[in-house]
């Protein structure tokens, strides 16, 4: 549905800011039907159902690290480290002309291992949930028995009956097709138009089945939940509207409560948090942000930031029309070198969540998402991919916004956490290409 000229004056006389996002001008939007946590009773998710997805993870763990010999070290717990990155700070108080009070820190997901960014968080649960339930239906297992079993030629080739299909711009692709194909189901993953050629080759040496479409995400995803369904053996991980990717994602949260605890880091009335989120359809971003609002309550402000030609989710909220209006339908035309944020309509599930949630949303431009690629990498060593970038700018965009006067916050005790969202697998000569094009435009 395109939307008549008629209807979106009416939108912009309800919404001006509209007017901007339409410009693809970079925007902030503070979210004003944000609850306290105290008022909000209706959510169809609670602490004890993140607890259950943490205990599969634990379930799963003997099965990782015998098959994937890098997580190890971190006894098949799949997590990424929590680093103070103080000099890109310094480098941006300059460059914003604006000093941040408190502590800028960076998760670091662009280390996870397996898929190499945040979706091994949603991805890799939602197969592993799907594997667990099928497996103890059919009698091969119960939960307190060995799950090394998962790895065994007898799983394998049950699972060899069952298809897996997921749309995807590239990331989830990799994350859900590595672990199925690992698993041994067969696998397809439906990639849009915007998905990189190094994603795609990587998983057919997998031996993950893969369908390429001229369209975007949305269409992709359309594509393959169809030919998905139609096997009665067919499950579709649907990242438009997924319980299982948002509680894996959630679990995020009580690994970062530890992490914090250990790096003697304070959240509370008088030291808020702070967490920027690249965003997508809104599931990563959505399932950490309501895993973090379990933990922390209304100490942690969680903002969310998009590109400038995909504002999926912020028109979503902005119109509150959700999942119902794409950023097409405003005429913006979802076309950004972010890959992992190119999604024009926003996740009806986490959408639900995220809308009572979320403090706030900001867009920037492509253009600066090269910028910060190589001002991270200068000033801290660390190479994450463009999507992973604009969370970085948050302290500056939100600092100086309205927000803090709205809230009463003292800027000095903020502690700020910009998600790293994904990089570890692109290949090197690509992520010489994007440095590149940041030095340049610097
Ligand atoms: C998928 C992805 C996101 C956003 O996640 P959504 O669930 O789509 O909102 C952010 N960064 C990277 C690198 C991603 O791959």
């Amino acid at each position: 549905m395109v939307l008549k000229q008629e209807e979106i004056n009416q939108w912009l006389v309800k919404q001006p800011l509209l007017n901007e996002i339409i410009d693809l001008k970079p925007v902030v939007w503070l979210n004003r039907d944000r609850k306290s946590m105290n008022k909000i009773h209706m959510l169809p998710l609670h602490m004890q159902d993140m607890l259950e997805a943490e205990q599969l993870w634990y379930r799963f763990a003997p099965f990782l690290e015998n098959v994937f010999p890098e997580t190890i070290s971190t006894k098949g717990i799949i997590e990424s480290p929590l680093r103070n990155i103080p000099n890109i700070k310094n480098v941006l108080d300059k460059r914003f002309s604006y000093e941040v009070g408190g502590e800028l820190y960076l998760k670091c997901d662009n280390e996870l291992p397996i898929a190499g960014s945040i979706k091994a968080r949603g991805g890799i649960y939602e197969v592993f949930h799907y594997a667990e339930s099928l497996a103890i239906e059919a009698g091969l297992i119960q939960k307190q028995e060995k799950y090394e079993l998962f790895a065994t030629d007898k799983f394998r080739s049950f699972f060899q009956q069952f298809s897996i299909g997921v749309g995807s711009t590239g990331n989830l692709g990799l994350s859900i097709g590595i672990i199925s194909a690992t698993l041994g189901f067969n696998v397809t993953v439906y990639m849009s138009a915007d998905a990189k050629q190094w994603k795609k080759d990587l998983l057919r040496e997998k031996g993950v089945t893969v369908q390429e479409f001229d369209g975007d995400f949305s269409e992709a995803i359309y594509a393959g939940r169809k030919n998905t369904i139609a096997d009665p053996k067919g499950y579709f991980v649907d990242d438009e509207d997924s319980k299982h990717l948002f509680l894996g994602y959630s679990v995020a949260a009580l690994r970062l409560q530890k992490q914090l605890e250990e790096q003697n880091i304070q959240v509370n009335e008088n030291y808020p948090l702070f967490v920027y989120l690249p965003c997508g359809v809104g599931g990563s971003p959505g399932g950490i942000t309501f895993g973090l609002k379990q933990v922390f309550g209304d100490h942690v402000h969680c903002f969310f930031v998009e590109p400038t030609h995909s504002p999926s989710v912020l028109i979503g909220l902005l119109t509150g029309e959700m999942e119902k209006v794409s950023v097409q339908d405003f005429g913006i035309d979802n076309r950004t070198e972010a890959d992992g944020l190119a999604v024009g309509r926003p996740s009806r599930y986490a959408t639900g969540f995220s809308k009572h949630l979320i403090s706030g949303i900001y867009t920037v431009h492509d253009e600066q998402l090269f910028r910060l690629l190589a001002l991270l990498h200068d000033n801290e060593n660390i190479y994450v991919e463009p999507s992973a970038t604009p969370g970085i700018m948050g302290p500056w965009k939100i600092m100086q916004s309205e927000y803090l006067k709205q809230n009463n916050i003292n800027s000095k005790n903020i502690t700020h956490i910009t998600w790293a969202t994904g990089g570890s697998l692109v290949p090197e000569a690509e992520m010489k290409r994007f440095y590149k094009k940041g030095k340049g435009l610097i």
